[in-house]
């Protein structure tokens, strides 16, 4: 009786939909997997076996049902992944997209911390992907992931004196806007107007260092920001 009671206790189950953002080798037939799930956030977890299916075998980018399970004493816990599409194939011919898509996987492996919920960034992420990226598209994309990150921009007026003018610069400590003539003794410090993905790139690795991690590599990929 006490046994059965300790199995129910001890047995941690998580299930949603998500998205595969990574994946890794674990031993020769397991995987390390990384969802990106609308419930839970972040969550990572092992495959068995994942690497030795023929059919259906776990790939980034795919779309489905996430399973995950593990008894309290295992962090890694195990994850039962159900594919339903895989976002990545209508990409594939066009360089660009793939790019951003690889950059958006990683950055949210990498940078958002494992079981908070982002739903909103979940909701738009997965929208986003039904149709081809470019980089308008994924631009949005990142500020979104910054302002989830705790830095919202703030372009709608001057941090320093709350002019809506000549608004050209911003401040990378808060995030907001600030005025040409506010700006003057800063200039060295405050980002310029208006943000690309430079600006976006900066204040990730700002981030990054923060936490004391590198900036994800598919980030770095992105050809032609600078
Ligand atoms: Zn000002």
């Amino acid at each position: 009786m006490w046994q059965v009671f300790f199995i129910i206790i001890l047995y941690v189950k998580l299930e949603s939909d998500g998205i595969l953002v990574g994946m890794r080798p674990f031993g020769e037939r397991d995987l390390i997997a990384t969802v990106f799930s609308r419930e839970y956030g972040v969550v990572s977890g092992m495959i068995r076996a994942g690497a030795a299916k023929n059919k259906n075998r776990p790939l980034v980018g795919q779309v489905g049902n996430m399973t995950w399970s593990a008894r309290l004493d295992d962090q890694l816990g195990a994850i039962h992944w159900e594919p339903s599409a895989n976002l990545i194939v209508q990409m594939l011919n066009n360089n660009d997209a793939l790019k951003y898509f690889n950059a958006m996987t990683d950055l949210i492996a990498k940078m958002l911390p494992e079981r908070e919920q982002y739903e909103q960034l979940y909701t738009y992420t997965i929208n986003m992907l039904r149709e081809p990226l470019d980089k308008s598209k994924y631009l949005k994309w990142e500020i979104l992931l910054l302002r989830e990150l705790g830095y919202a921009i703030d372009l709608s007026h001057c941090s320093g004196c709350g002019a809506m003018q000549d608004l050209n610069y911003l401040s990378p400590k808060t995030c907001r806007a600030v005025c040409d003539k506010c700006a003057q003794p800063y200039l060295n410090k405050l980002y310029r107007l208006p943000i690309t993905l430079e600006t976006t790139y900066k204040l990730l690795a700002n981030i990054c260092e923060q936490q004391g991690i590198p900036i994800p590599n598919m980030r770095k990929l992105i050809e032609n920001i600078f």
